[in-house]
């Protein structure tokens, strides 16, 4: 018998596990952000954001690897913004990328999940002034992201 009935009208078939649901909020993030994924239109939690989100809300270190478009940027971001709720401040976080492409969508994804929250952002590359980016710096944002080329360039200008 493959089978067993739990009630009279409720059959729960043998050896199935009934999967709970994972959803933004079961990963332990505050309604704000799991809004804001829901405007995005991200409906439930990539694989990575499963695996990395919890553990980086609890403020442990996390390696993560996963392909292109697998949703690695939510990934971190998310741990950043809600801890950064928890506990407003300007310069909170550096994310450091290989190439001007990469650092500008990081940005766009950090803009769209904080915008409700007031998120600033500074996307600091090479090809772009200094100067410009040197103000940028001096309006403190919440979230750094940069290149290491210029961002080094930028720490010798501070500090020689
Ligand atoms: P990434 O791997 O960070 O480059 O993300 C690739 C794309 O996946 C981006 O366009 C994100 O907007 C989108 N994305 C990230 N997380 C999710 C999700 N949970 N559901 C649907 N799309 C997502």
């Amino acid at each position: 018998m493959a089978s067993e009935a739990t009630s009279e009208n409720n059959v729960v078939p043998e050896n199935k596990e009934v999967e709970e649901e994972v959803t933004f909020k079961s990963l332990g993030l505050v309604d704000v952000l799991c809004e804001a994924c829901e405007q995005l239109k991200w409906k439930s939690p990539s694989k990575i954001q499963k695996e990395s989100i919890p553990i980086a809300l609890q403020g442990k270190d996390v390696i993560g690897l996963a392909e292109t478009g697998s949703g690695k940027t939510g990934a971190f971001a998310l741990p950043i913004l809600q801890t950064l709720l928890d506990n407003p401040q300007r310069l909170y976080a550096l994310i450091m990328t290989p190439t001007r492409e990469l650092a500008f969508q990081i940005s766009e994804q950090f803009e769209a999940l904080g915008s409700s929250i007031g998120i600033k952002c500074a996307v600091i590359v090479g090809g772009i002034d200094m100067m410009t980016q040197s103000l940028m710096l001096a309006k403190k944002p919440h979230i750094i992201i940069a290149t290491p080329g210029r961002l080094v360039d930028h720490l010798y200008q501070m500090y020689s």
